[in-house]
């Protein structure tokens, strides 16, 4: 069992145990880690969720160290989570990975834990976001969820955060950058990482470039995405992107727009998991499962629409309940 208020106190080893039980596929561990989720939502909420994703090589994992060791010298308490992106082959993890970010890795004030190794019912998302709620009820005041730009990952994190970043490089192209159509749309802020040395007169004319694109893009709330220089490796302007992630969070509490988007995604994450439910339920089905191969052959031989195939499986669901 869970020890709620060792986990409320900020013991790591019961956050750990708590975020075992929530990756846990078995159902029991499933069910506990739902009662668990819900005794400790009253406690959550009260960080800042930042998203933060690029592509490999940008810098993500030298930034997190960087801005991590620069919000723990603020006296905050820094939780990082990754999401990667699912690949059956990739397999294991390739972020969060306790190596890539050494410092921040052995203070006792940051956590740093990789994504789980497979997701099941709402993905590897969904495991996150529970995560997220845990680090929260344990006190950190700063969650950093980090993803690679590939696949689906990046509009999973945005979809889970108040504030969602996207670091890139200077001097090169969108297509370099891995800009994929909506992101933009998405990002409350792009820093452009590695302006230092050479590359310096390149980042700000990078910054320049997306600064103008960004002012041609309609934006739907209060807050006008910023782009931003930096240099992880060299802890220059750090502070910078801090500053502008605080006046967000001051801002959006003050107009009521934090608690609207996060109302808003956690109802979309209710629809989400309802319609995963159902699919579930009805892959499990023993009659589905049955008259599937049958209601397949014929519908691909024309002997009946796909709509009668598609409600006749439906009701035998509500018929079986
Ligand atoms: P990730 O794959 O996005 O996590 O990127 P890494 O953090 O592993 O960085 C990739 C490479 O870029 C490493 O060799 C870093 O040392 C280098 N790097 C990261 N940040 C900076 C920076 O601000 N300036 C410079 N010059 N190099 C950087």
């Amino acid at each position: 069992m869970i020890d709620i208020d060792a986990l409320k106190s900020g013991q790591p080893r019961a956050l750990a145990k708590a975020i075992t039980l929530v990756e846990s596929k078995r159902l029991e561990h499933r069910q506990q880690a739902q009662s668990l989720l819900e005794a400790v939502l009253p406690a959550t909420g009260n960080s800042i969720r930042i998203g933060i994703t690029g592509i490999p090589g940008v810098g993500k994992s030298t930034f997190i160290e960087a801005f991590g060791m620069y919000l723990l010298e603020q006296g905050k308490r820094v939780a990082v989570l990754a999401v990667d992106p699912s690949s059956p082959i990739a397999g294991g993890s390739i972020l969060g990975d306790k190596t890539r970010m050494e410092m921040l890795s052995r203070s006792p004030d940051a956590f740093i834990r990789p994504s789980p190794s497979e997701g099941s019912l709402g993905g590897v998302a969904l495991k996150t976001r529970e995560t997220m709620l845990l680090c929260e009820a344990a006190g950190y005041d700063v969650i950093l969820v980090e993803t690679v730009g590939v696949g689906q990952s990046e509009y999973e994190v945005a979809s889970m955060v108040d504030f969602f970043m996207v670091l890139m490089l200077p001097n090169a192209g969108d297509e370099l950058q891995g800009i994929k159509k909506g992101i933009m749309e998405l990002a409350d802020a792009l820093v452009i990482n590695k302006a230092d040395g050479e590359s310096m007169n390149y980042a700000e004319q990078t910054r320049r470039h997306y600064q103008n694109a960004l002012h041609l893009l309609r934006h739907t709330s209060f807050w006008t995405p910023q782009v931003l220089t930096c240099s992880a490796l060299k802890n220059q302007n750090i502070s910078a992107v801090w500053g502008m992630i605080s006046d967000f969070q001051i801002d959006a509490t003050k107009n009521g727009s934090l608690k609207e988007k996060r109302a808003r995604q956690a109802r979309e994450w209710m629809n989400k998991l309802l319609h995963e439910m159902l699919d579930r339920k009805l892959k499990e089905n023993p009659q589905v499962k049955r008259l599937l191969p049958d209601l397949n052959r014929r519908v691909t031989q024309g002997e009946t629409t796909p709509y009668v195939a598609a409600e006749t499986l439906l009701n035998l669901l509500f018929d079986a309940d």
